[in-house]
């Protein structure tokens, strides 16, 4: 698991570009726990921009489609290679909203 962990640290870290940080923290229920870090934003205060959700790929899936969203929005021009990922990131976006405004 350990070692697993640290691989998916390794691979998300290359993903994200050299903007960010990824950081995976083991939660106590044992799930993953991914923060991704803006090495250049800052939000409200003194904290860097970051994000972090839980949960296995599906927790890695929605901090990566923050972070590309952050880019994106924030830091248009830069390179990273989550960026191959922006059309998935939108749909998945377009998806949820649609989810949220029709009650099935
Ligand atoms: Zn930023």
């Amino acid at each position: 698991m350990v070692a697993s962990k640290s691989a998916r640290e390794r691979k998300a870290a290359v993903e994200v570009g050299p903007l960010a940080t990824v950081k995976i923290d083991l939660g106590a229920d044992k799930q993953f726990l991914y923060k991704i870090t803006c090495t250049t934003c800052t939000a409200k205060g003194h904290r860097k921009w970051s994000t972090h959700r839980s949960g296995e790929d599906n927790g890695y899936l929605a901090a990566m489609d923050r972070w590309i969203f952050h880019l994106t929005e924030k830091h248009a021009g830069a390179e990273a290679p989550c960026l191959a990922y922006l059309g998935a990131a939108q749909q998945r976006l377009h998806e949820r909203r649609e989810q949220g405004t029709q009650p099935s």
